[in-house]
């Protein structure tokens, strides 16, 4: 018999499928919610125009295809640096490497923990992205949950997270964060919250690992660096996990970066090592073209300031559909308060609709949700946003 022939089928990825049964759906008015990808008012993804011009110039002047090193571009990796950190730490004491978007950003830290931090486990936001758990148990690393979600569903029980990382966290393990916007609630911690955050890691010295894979699309790109730099004020030691796919749109070309923060140049440089070992028995190197973008625009003041602009226009779409979703649902009369949804940031917010009501949209009204109730806020449309909210009052009501 042949060997493949007891190879058990693996699940679809759900939010991969729901695409696939948004695109083949011939409803006109059908809108796509569900995928973690920015939309314009017309729903499509464009390049910006900042990366088309980024591209022509690398396009004229580049001159090799040549391997990049382990860690990449260096000036990629410095404008990592500048972005995530500011001013705020010694370039030496940090170690930025080029990985292929966050995704591997996030593999190379756990499969670093995974051999140089052998005991750490890593706490996770209950909930937090799908993938987070299955990169850990895919490296190898052991993973356990802590509180973040209320039981309203729409705010941060930052007690019961603080509470259970007391309670429950050994010192040297590790902890993700979500460095704002996050995923799949939109519910962030302020400054305040940050700063007890940060008091309890530094106490039960955790180690931070930050997911930073929507810089710009909260408050802004300084903005929303504050929770990050205010756990980095409280120790010594972290990693960051930085993804360009979304605030360059630069999706399809994979571009991320592992920033490694140790006490000392020491430290640093031995770590980094281990790091690119990590990456070497991977995919050996990163691709250039996405770091080399992201390089190019930010070496030409024109560009970056055009990048910053298309970076604003789109953090104030998502602002402003928030907005008009919170007063068009007020206005069909429903009774459903979404107002939850003005303190939530970035892409993502949990709407509260159930399986059945994300199901019923879907089948009458070509509105496509996940299952949890999930919505990607970008996907909405300012001129269907009537017909979206008489839809979501329907199956509410
Ligand atoms: N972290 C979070 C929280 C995300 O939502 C995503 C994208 N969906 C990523 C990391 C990784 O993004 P990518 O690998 O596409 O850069």
């Amino acid at each position: 018999s042949h060997r493949f022939s007891v190879i058990q089928t693996a699940p679809p990825d759900a939010i991969l499928g729901l695409t696939e049964a948004f695109n083949a759906d011939p409803n006109p008015d059908k809108m796509n919610l569900s995928v973690g990808v920015y939309k314009d008012e017309n729903g499509q993804t464009p390049i910006l125009k900042s990366v088309k011009a980024a591209e022509q110039k690398i396009l004229d002047s580049e001159a090799t295809k040549g391997y990049l090193s382990i860690d990449g571009l260096p000036e990629y990796r410095a404008d990592v640096r500048n972005l995530v950190f500011g001013e705020t730490l010694a370039a030496d004491r940090v170690a930025v490497l080029q990985t292929p978007g966050g995704t591997g950003a996030l593999r190379v830290a756990a499969d670093f923990m995974r051999t140089q931090l052998p005991k750490a486990r890593i706490w996770m936001p209950n909930p937090t992205w799908a993938n987070h758990p299955a990169i850990f148990a895919a490296a190898g690393l052991s993973s356990e949950t802590y509180r973040y979600l209320g039981d309203d569903r729409t705010s941060l029980d930052l007690d019961g997270m603080l509470a259970a990382l007391n309670d429950n966290a050994k010192p040297g393990d590790a902890i993700l964060l979500h460095g704002c916007c996050h995923n799949p609630t939109g519910i962030d911690p302020t400054a305040e919250d940050w700063k007890q955050i940060a008091s309890v890691i530094a106490e039960k010295n955790l180690l931070p690992l930050i997911d930073f894979a929507y810089q710009g699309f909260g408050d802004g790109i300084e903005q929303d660096a504050v929770g990050l730099r205010t756990v980095l004020e409280h120790v010594d030691e972290a990693i960051v996990c930085t993804s360009f796919s979304k605030n360059f749109g630069l999706y399809s070309e994979r571009v991320g970066a592992v920033s490694l923060v140790a006490a000392d140049v020491e430290q640093c440089t031995a770590a980094l090592s281990q790091l690119k070992r990590v990456v070497r028995t991977n995919y050996s190197n990163p691709p250039r073209h996405g770091g080399a973008i992201v390089a190019t625009i930010l070496a030409d003041e024109q560009l970056t300031r055009l990048w910053k602009e298309e970076l604003e226009t789109m953090r104030l779409r998502i602002t402003r559909l928030r907005e008009q979703f919170v007063e068009t649902m007020k206005s069909t009369g429903s009774g459903h308060d979404f107002s939850f949804l003005l303190r939530q940031k970035g892409m993502f917010s949990y709407s509260g609709l159930s399986p059945m009501q994300v199901d019923e949209l879907k089948s009458k009204h070509g509105i496509y949700i996940v299952g949890s109730g999930r919505i990607n806020v970008a996907g909405m449309s300012e001129t269907k946003m009537n017909s979206f909210c008489e839809a979501v009052a329907s199956v509410m009501s």
